[in-house]
């Protein structure tokens, strides 16, 4: 297929080279074209302008930072592609999804965040969320088989897909915190923090994912899969999200706290393990 992606970050990257790798036809474009060149290398043609890139695309993925970037980004290139099935990754929440879907009821648009972080984008075996209409959805698939393992519809209004997947990232940015946490306790409390690992290892409170922080922790570097900036936008939405509908925000607001601190410190481009810098004393 001829696929267009917006927005070469993290994530926007690897999705590209997923596609590639499936025989995908795709052009790229980013705000900063520095971050987007590199993918020529990998058999991208890199666009100088949004529009330039959608033109004559049968898809477009939009992997940008935030709804007011999405907005902005759709209003200069839907013109260029109005026949294509636009695919809605960024994480902007359902209330930024429905207010992109306001803003262009023009497009064929499909709410299509993603779960996963760097490493499953590069490898394509993302797990991707989606709702929509069903013929938009069944004409991306062959684009989004190119950079998810599967897909999980969540049905024909859009925002649903979006809506899903903060619950999906409240688990992950609560787990995250824990492990900070934990370790950031047993450290005050004068333990060697692996007695932690020893401790839960094998048991139904163990999982990779604590192994897969505490070692970052452990080595004190924290080279980004999703950054600690990008935790805290998720919680924010997260947490206003629950005030919407009268969900208790209280283990919520704690994170916020917790990410927003690390945040402030200067730590939000690291990955969002270094939440831990947030909890130990002094
Ligand atoms: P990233 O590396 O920081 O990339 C953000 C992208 O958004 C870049 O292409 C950036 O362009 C672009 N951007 C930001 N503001 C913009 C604006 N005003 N106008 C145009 N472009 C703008 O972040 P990422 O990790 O790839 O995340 C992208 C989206 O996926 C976010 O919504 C994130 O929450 C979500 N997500 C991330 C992960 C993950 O694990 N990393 C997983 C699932 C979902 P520049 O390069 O010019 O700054």
């Amino acid at each position: 297929m001829h696929v267009a992606v917006l927005g070469t970050g993290i994530m926007g990257a690897g999705m590209t080279r997923s596609l590639l790798r499936a025989g995908h036809d795709i052009r790229v474009w980013n705000r900063t074209a520095a971050r987007a060149q590199p993918l020529a290398d990998d058999g991208a043609t890199v666009a100088g302008t949004p529009a330039g890139a959608v033109e004559g695309a049968e898809v477009v993925l939009v992997m940008l930072w935030d709804s007011p970037a999405v907005l902005d980004v759709l209003g200069s290139a839907a013109g260029a592609a109005p026949d294509a099935v636009w695919l809605q990754g960024s994480t902007i929440g359902a209330d930024g999804m429905r207010e992109v879907a306001a803003a262009r009821p023009d497009l064929r648009l499909v709410d299509a965040p993603v779960l996963g972080t760097k490493g499953p984008a590069e490898q394509g075996t993302l797990v991707a969320l989606l709702s929509g209409a069903p013929a938009d959805v069944a004409a991306a698939q062959p684009a989004i088989d190119g950079y998810s393992a599967r897909s999980v519809y969540a049905g024909e209004r859009l925002g649903a897909a979006s809506a899903l997947k903060l619950a999906c990232n409240a688990w992950v940015a609560t787990m995250n915190a824990a492990v900070g946490q934990s370790i950031a306790l047993a450290e005050g409390l004068g333990l060697d923090p692996a007695l932690f690992l020893e401790a839960t290892r094998g048991g139904a409170s163990d999982t990779p994912y604590l192994h897969m922080k505490a070692e970052l922790i452990a080595k004190g570097e924290f080279p980004p899969s999703f950054t600690l900036a990008g935790a805290f936008k998720d919680v924010e939405l997260i947490r206003a999200a629950a005030r919407g509908v009268s969900v208790a925000d209280d283990v919520l607001a704690g994170l916020v706290a917790a990410y927003g601190r690390a945040v402030a410190a200067g730590h939000g481009e690291e990955d969002m393990a270094a939440v831990y810098r947030a909890f130990p004393p002094g």
